[in-house]
């Protein structure tokens, strides 16, 4: 089975979308990585994150917004041979984003966000929101710079 480079935008789109949750990669302030699963939303090339206001990762992406996130999906175990370990691999569908966090902090873009983190997970559209959780939650938007999309066994 060979790897494939996937560039077509629909194909990559379906990948993140289908993507159950994402892994965000930082550089703390040491200049080590910190990587963190989470739950997101996507929407026109941007990725939305949600978080409680406190916490390591906030204080690293405002000292160092760069991240790259992975998506992956089609997770697959394929063997050739049930006793050779080496006939046994991994199918999937995968993307890279590379951008920069933004923290949003205006109330109808954090609403905008959380509208799209929840239809992420529940297919819906519309929801309410009590105004002092929406203040209160950190709402994070990384814009794509780069996209890169990658397929094992499909
Ligand atoms: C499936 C999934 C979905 C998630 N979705 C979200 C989300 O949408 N929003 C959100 O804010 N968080 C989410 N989390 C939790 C997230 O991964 C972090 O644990 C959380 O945000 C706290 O990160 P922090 O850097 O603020 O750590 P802190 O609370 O500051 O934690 C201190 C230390 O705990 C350790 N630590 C932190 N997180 C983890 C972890 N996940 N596993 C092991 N050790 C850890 C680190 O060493 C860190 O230095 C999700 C986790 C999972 C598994």
């Amino acid at each position: 089975m060979k790897s494939r480079k996937i560039i077509d935008s629909t194909e990559i789109e379906k990948i993140i979308q289908d993507s159950e949750i994402c892994t965000i990669g930082m550089v703390d302030e040491d200049n080590m990585p910190y990587t963190l699963p989470f739950s997101f939303g996507y929407g026109n090339e941007t990725v939305y994150l949600h978080s409680a206001p406190e916490g390591r990762k906030t204080g690293i992406l405002k000292n160092n917004p760069n991240v790259c996130i992975s998506f992956s999906t089609a997770h697959q175990l394929h063997r050739q041979s049930g006793d050779v370990a080496c006939s046994y691999s991994m199918r999937y569908k995968s993307v890279l984003l590379k951008g920069k966090v933004e923290f949003v902090s205006d109330y109808d873009a954090k609403v905008l966000a959380l509208n799209l983190i929840m239809k992420h997970y529940t297919g819906k559209d519309d929801f309410t929101y009590n105004a002092p959780s929406v203040n209160n939650v950190v709402i994070m938007k990384i814009k794509a710079v780069s996209v890169e999309g990658k397929a094992f066994g499909y």
